[in-house]
Protein backbone atom coordinates (compact mmCIF):
# COMPACT_ATOMS: atom_id res chain seq x y z
CA UNK A 1 0.00 0.00 0.00
CA UNK A 2 1.12 3.08 -0.60
CA UNK A 3 0.46 6.06 1.62
CA UNK A 4 0.53 9.90 0.47
CA UNK A 5 1.27 12.72 3.10
CA UNK A 6 0.18 16.17 2.14
CA UNK A 7 2.46 18.97 3.73
CA UNK A 8 2.28 22.36 4.28
CA UNK A 9 5.23 25.02 4.86
CA UNK A 10 3.44 27.41 7.24
CA UNK A 11 4.76 29.73 9.92
CA UNK A 12 6.03 28.07 12.45
CA UNK A 13 3.47 27.50 15.42
CA UNK A 14 6.26 29.56 17.93
CA UNK A 15 6.41 32.74 15.93
CA UNK A 16 4.08 35.63 17.44
CA UNK A 17 2.58 36.97 14.09
CA UNK A 18 0.97 40.06 13.01
CA UNK A 19 -1.47 41.61 11.07
CA UNK A 20 -0.18 43.96 8.53
CA UNK A 21 -1.06 47.63 8.61
CA UNK A 22 -3.91 47.67 6.06
CA UNK A 23 -5.53 44.36 7.09
CA UNK A 24 -4.90 42.24 4.00
CA UNK A 25 -3.44 39.45 6.04
CA UNK A 26 -0.90 38.73 8.59
CA UNK A 27 3.27 39.93 7.86
CA UNK A 28 4.97 37.02 6.66
CA UNK A 29 8.32 38.68 5.73
CA UNK A 30 11.70 37.14 7.28
CA UNK A 31 9.33 34.72 9.53
CA UNK A 32 10.50 31.33 10.40
CA UNK A 33 8.55 28.74 8.20
CA UNK A 34 8.30 25.35 9.17
CA UNK A 35 6.17 22.24 8.26
CA UNK A 36 2.09 21.95 9.49
CA UNK A 37 2.42 20.52 12.86
CA UNK A 38 -0.72 18.61 12.02
CA UNK A 39 1.25 17.57 9.22
CA UNK A 40 4.33 16.00 11.19
CA UNK A 41 1.92 14.05 12.93
CA UNK A 42 0.10 13.17 9.91
CA UNK A 43 3.41 12.06 8.54
CA UNK A 44 4.65 10.05 11.90
CA UNK A 45 1.29 8.04 11.52
CA UNK A 46 2.04 7.19 8.10
CA UNK A 47 5.85 6.23 8.46
CA UNK A 48 4.56 3.95 11.78
CA UNK A 49 2.44 1.98 9.13
CA UNK A 50 5.44 1.49 7.17
CA UNK A 51 7.52 0.09 10.08
CA UNK A 52 4.47 -1.76 10.71
CA UNK A 53 4.70 -3.57 7.33
CA UNK A 54 1.01 -2.26 6.61
CA UNK A 55 2.60 0.48 4.03
CA UNK A 56 5.56 -0.23 1.01
CA UNK A 57 5.90 3.60 0.47
CA UNK A 58 5.64 7.41 1.89
CA UNK A 59 5.33 9.84 -0.20
CA UNK A 60 4.91 13.90 1.09
CA UNK A 61 3.72 15.73 -1.41
CA UNK A 62 3.59 19.62 -0.52
CA UNK A 63 1.56 22.48 -2.82
CA UNK A 64 3.81 25.74 -3.04
CA UNK A 65 6.26 27.50 -4.10
CA UNK A 66 9.85 26.35 -4.57
CA UNK A 67 10.76 27.18 -1.35
CA UNK A 68 8.01 24.52 -0.16
CA UNK A 69 11.17 22.10 -0.64
CA UNK A 70 12.62 22.61 2.82
CA UNK A 71 9.67 21.01 4.35
CA UNK A 72 9.48 17.97 1.66
CA UNK A 73 13.44 17.56 2.87
CA UNK A 74 12.23 17.39 6.56
CA UNK A 75 9.79 15.14 5.45
CA UNK A 76 12.38 12.80 3.71
CA UNK A 77 14.25 13.80 6.69
CA UNK A 78 11.81 12.19 9.36
CA UNK A 79 11.55 9.48 7.04
CA UNK A 80 9.24 9.94 4.16
CA UNK A 81 10.66 7.37 1.22
CA UNK A 82 9.68 10.33 -1.42
CA UNK A 83 8.60 13.81 -2.17
CA UNK A 84 6.55 15.42 -4.91
CA UNK A 85 6.74 19.09 -4.67
CA UNK A 86 3.13 20.64 -6.34
CA UNK A 87 4.83 24.18 -8.04
CA UNK A 88 3.32 27.35 -8.13
CA UNK A 89 5.03 30.03 -9.31
CA UNK A 90 7.26 31.88 -6.82
CA UNK A 91 5.06 35.30 -5.24
CA UNK A 92 2.14 32.96 -5.68
CA UNK A 93 -0.52 33.62 -2.82
CA UNK A 94 -1.94 30.84 -0.91
CA UNK A 95 -4.00 28.40 -2.81
CA UNK A 96 -7.19 27.53 -1.38
CA UNK A 97 -8.43 24.10 -0.43
CA UNK A 98 -10.14 23.27 -3.18
CA UNK A 99 -7.68 23.77 -5.44
CA UNK A 100 -5.11 22.00 -3.34
CA UNK A 101 -7.58 18.70 -3.09
CA UNK A 102 -7.87 18.82 -6.72
CA UNK A 103 -4.19 19.07 -7.42
CA UNK A 104 -3.59 16.70 -4.53
CA UNK A 105 -6.92 14.17 -6.57
CA UNK A 106 -3.84 14.79 -9.57
CA UNK A 107 -1.45 13.37 -7.38
CA UNK A 108 -3.31 10.45 -5.72
CA UNK A 109 -3.99 9.28 -9.33
CA UNK A 110 -0.88 9.56 -10.71
CA UNK A 111 0.45 7.88 -7.73
CA UNK A 112 -2.10 5.71 -7.36
CA UNK A 113 -1.89 5.82 -3.90
CA UNK A 114 -4.46 3.65 -1.42
CA UNK A 115 -4.25 6.16 1.71
CA UNK A 116 -3.92 9.84 2.31
CA UNK A 117 -3.36 10.86 5.50
CA UNK A 118 -3.68 14.97 6.01
CA UNK A 119 -3.36 17.44 8.97
CA UNK A 120 -6.63 18.35 10.07
CA UNK A 121 -5.98 22.07 9.37
CA UNK A 122 -3.09 24.04 8.39
CA UNK A 123 -2.11 26.65 11.09
CA UNK A 124 -1.92 29.80 9.10
CA UNK A 125 -5.40 29.89 7.67
CA UNK A 126 -7.32 27.13 9.99
CA UNK A 127 -9.13 26.02 6.91
CA UNK A 128 -9.77 22.31 8.29
CA UNK A 129 -11.35 21.53 4.66
CA UNK A 130 -8.62 20.09 2.49
CA UNK A 131 -9.15 16.37 3.36
CA UNK A 132 -12.64 16.42 3.40
CA UNK A 133 -13.06 17.99 -0.47
CA UNK A 134 -10.15 15.44 -1.21
CA UNK A 135 -11.79 12.65 -0.12
CA UNK A 136 -15.34 13.97 -1.88
CA UNK A 137 -13.11 14.90 -5.39
CA UNK A 138 -11.91 11.24 -5.10
CA UNK A 139 -15.43 9.22 -4.16
CA UNK A 140 -13.43 8.08 -1.08
CA UNK A 141 -14.38 7.28 2.19
CA UNK A 142 -12.83 10.18 5.24
CA UNK A 143 -11.80 9.47 8.90
CA UNK A 144 -11.33 12.53 10.27
CA UNK A 145 -9.94 13.89 13.66
CA UNK A 146 -8.09 10.75 13.76
CA UNK A 147 -6.05 10.18 17.28
CA UNK A 148 -6.19 6.49 16.52
CA UNK A 149 -5.99 4.39 13.35
CA UNK A 150 -5.50 1.03 12.32
CA UNK A 151 -5.43 -0.73 9.52
CA UNK A 152 -7.01 -4.45 9.40
CA UNK A 153 -6.72 -5.79 5.54
CA UNK A 154 -8.98 -3.86 3.83
CA UNK A 155 -10.23 -1.84 6.30
CA UNK A 156 -8.85 1.50 8.36
CA UNK A 157 -10.38 1.36 11.60
CA UNK A 158 -10.54 5.51 12.95
CA UNK A 159 -11.15 6.74 16.38
CA UNK A 160 -12.02 10.63 15.92
CA UNK A 161 -12.18 12.97 18.64
CA UNK A 162 -15.92 14.41 18.38
CA UNK A 163 -17.44 16.90 21.15
CA UNK A 164 -17.98 15.02 24.53
CA UNK A 165 -16.34 11.92 23.39
CA UNK A 166 -14.81 9.62 21.01
CA UNK A 167 -16.10 7.83 17.93
CA UNK A 168 -14.68 4.80 16.28
CA UNK A 169 -15.28 3.77 12.16
CA UNK A 170 -14.39 1.58 10.08
CA UNK A 171 -13.63 2.75 6.60
CA UNK A 172 -12.85 0.84 3.61
CA UNK A 173 -9.94 1.61 1.73
CA UNK A 174 -9.27 3.51 -0.31
CA UNK A 175 -9.61 6.30 2.32
CA UNK A 176 -8.83 10.08 3.57
CA UNK A 177 -7.84 10.65 7.02
CA UNK A 178 -6.80 13.59 9.00
CA UNK A 179 -4.60 13.41 12.04
CA UNK A 180 -5.83 15.37 15.27
CA UNK A 181 -3.11 16.44 17.89
CA UNK A 182 -3.11 13.33 20.05
CA UNK A 183 -2.51 10.83 17.28
CA UNK A 184 1.04 10.37 18.01
CA UNK A 185 3.53 12.52 19.05
CA UNK A 186 6.21 13.27 15.95
CA UNK A 187 9.91 11.71 16.37
CA UNK A 188 12.96 13.83 16.00
CA UNK A 189 14.69 14.26 13.05
CA UNK A 190 18.00 13.33 13.06
CA UNK A 191 20.77 15.37 11.58
CA UNK A 192 22.43 12.34 9.49
CA UNK A 193 18.91 12.06 8.38
CA UNK A 194 18.33 15.33 7.24
CA UNK A 195 21.64 15.27 5.74
CA UNK A 196 21.09 11.92 3.77
CA UNK A 197 17.32 13.66 2.50
CA UNK A 198 19.06 16.85 1.37
CA UNK A 199 21.09 14.68 -1.79
CA UNK A 200 17.42 12.74 -2.24
CA UNK A 201 15.71 14.04 -5.50
CA UNK A 202 12.23 15.74 -5.49
CA UNK A 203 9.90 15.37 -8.03
CA UNK A 204 8.72 18.63 -9.81
CA UNK A 205 4.95 18.71 -10.91
CA UNK A 206 3.96 22.49 -12.47
CA UNK A 207 0.47 23.77 -11.25
CA UNK A 208 0.50 25.37 -14.76
CA UNK A 209 1.19 22.31 -16.76
CA UNK A 210 -1.90 19.98 -14.73
CA UNK A 211 -4.75 21.58 -16.41
CA UNK A 212 -6.66 22.43 -12.96
CA UNK A 213 -8.31 25.38 -12.35
CA UNK A 214 -6.88 27.25 -9.15
CA UNK A 215 -8.15 30.43 -9.40
CA UNK A 216 -10.00 31.69 -5.76
CA UNK A 217 -13.20 31.55 -5.00
CA UNK A 218 -12.95 33.16 -1.67
CA UNK A 219 -12.09 37.02 -0.63
CA UNK A 220 -10.63 38.01 2.39
CA UNK A 221 -12.25 41.14 3.78
CA UNK A 222 -10.22 41.60 7.27
CA UNK A 223 -7.82 40.37 9.30
CA UNK A 224 -8.45 41.65 13.05
CA UNK A 225 -5.72 41.25 15.51
CA UNK A 226 -7.71 39.66 18.72
CA UNK A 227 -8.45 42.13 21.62
CA UNK A 228 -5.35 42.35 24.32
CA UNK A 229 -6.02 39.69 27.05
CA UNK A 230 -6.25 41.47 30.58
CA UNK A 231 -3.12 41.80 32.93
CA UNK A 232 -3.04 38.82 35.53
CA UNK A 233 -3.12 38.86 39.18
CA UNK A 234 -0.85 37.40 40.96
CA UNK A 235 -2.38 36.13 44.25
CA UNK A 236 -0.37 35.46 47.73
CA UNK A 237 -2.34 32.14 48.46
CA UNK A 238 -4.63 29.44 47.57
CA UNK A 239 -7.08 30.59 49.78
CA UNK A 240 -7.14 34.24 48.27
CA UNK A 241 -7.29 32.33 44.55
CA UNK A 242 -10.31 30.22 46.12
CA UNK A 243 -11.88 33.53 47.35
CA UNK A 244 -11.09 35.52 44.47
CA UNK A 245 -12.52 32.37 42.29
CA UNK A 246 -15.94 32.12 44.33
CA UNK A 247 -16.27 35.70 44.47
CA UNK A 248 -16.16 35.45 40.22
CA UNK A 249 -18.77 32.76 40.44
CA UNK A 250 -16.80 30.46 38.67
CA UNK A 251 -16.49 28.13 41.37
C1 LIG B 1 -0.25 23.42 16.28
C2 LIG B 1 -1.08 23.42 17.51
C3 LIG B 1 -2.26 22.72 17.54
C4 LIG B 1 -3.05 22.68 18.66
N1 LIG B 1 -4.21 21.96 18.66
C5 LIG B 1 -4.92 21.82 19.78
C6 LIG B 1 -6.08 20.99 19.84
O1 LIG B 1 -6.46 20.37 18.86
N2 LIG B 1 -6.73 20.86 21.00
C7 LIG B 1 -6.31 21.49 22.12
O2 LIG B 1 -6.92 21.34 23.16
N3 LIG B 1 -5.23 22.30 22.10
C8 LIG B 1 -4.51 22.47 20.98
N4 LIG B 1 -3.39 23.24 20.97
C9 LIG B 1 -2.98 23.90 22.18
C10 LIG B 1 -3.75 25.18 22.40
O3 LIG B 1 -3.83 25.96 21.26
C11 LIG B 1 -3.04 26.05 23.44
O4 LIG B 1 -2.47 25.28 24.41
C12 LIG B 1 -4.09 26.93 24.10
O5 LIG B 1 -4.65 27.74 23.10
C13 LIG B 1 -3.51 27.75 25.21
O6 LIG B 1 -2.95 28.92 24.65
P1 LIG B 1 -2.19 29.96 25.51
O7 LIG B 1 -1.85 31.06 24.56
O8 LIG B 1 -2.93 30.30 26.73
O9 LIG B 1 -0.88 29.13 25.84
P2 LIG B 1 0.15 29.31 26.98
O10 LIG B 1 0.45 30.72 27.21
O11 LIG B 1 1.26 28.39 26.65
O12 LIG B 1 -0.59 28.77 28.21
C14 LIG B 1 -1.05 27.46 28.27
C15 LIG B 1 -1.65 27.28 29.63
O13 LIG B 1 -0.60 27.09 30.57
C16 LIG B 1 -0.91 27.70 31.78
N5 LIG B 1 0.12 28.70 32.03
C17 LIG B 1 0.97 29.27 31.14
N6 LIG B 1 1.78 30.13 31.74
C18 LIG B 1 1.42 30.13 33.03
C19 LIG B 1 1.86 30.81 34.19
N7 LIG B 1 2.86 31.71 34.13
N8 LIG B 1 1.27 30.53 35.38
C20 LIG B 1 0.28 29.63 35.47
N9 LIG B 1 -0.19 28.97 34.41
C21 LIG B 1 0.37 29.20 33.23
C22 LIG B 1 -2.27 28.28 31.62
O14 LIG B 1 -3.21 27.33 32.10
C23 LIG B 1 -2.40 28.49 30.14
O15 LIG B 1 -3.75 28.48 29.71
C24 LIG B 1 -2.62 23.35 19.83
C25 LIG B 1 -1.43 24.08 19.80
C26 LIG B 1 -0.67 24.11 18.67
C27 LIG B 1 0.61 24.90 18.70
Amino acid sequence: MKILVPVKRVVDHNVKVRVRPDGSGVELANLKMSMNPFDEIALEEAIRLKEAGTAAEVVAVSVGTKASEDVLRKAMGMGADRAILVQLDDGAADVEPLAVAKLLKAVVQAESAQLVIAGKQAIDNDMNATGQMLAALLGWGQGTFASEVAIEGDTARVTREVDGGLQTLALALPVVLTADLRLNEPRFTSLPNMMKAKKKPIDVMAVGDMGIDISPRLTVLETTEPPPRAAGEVVGSVDDLVAKLKAAGVI
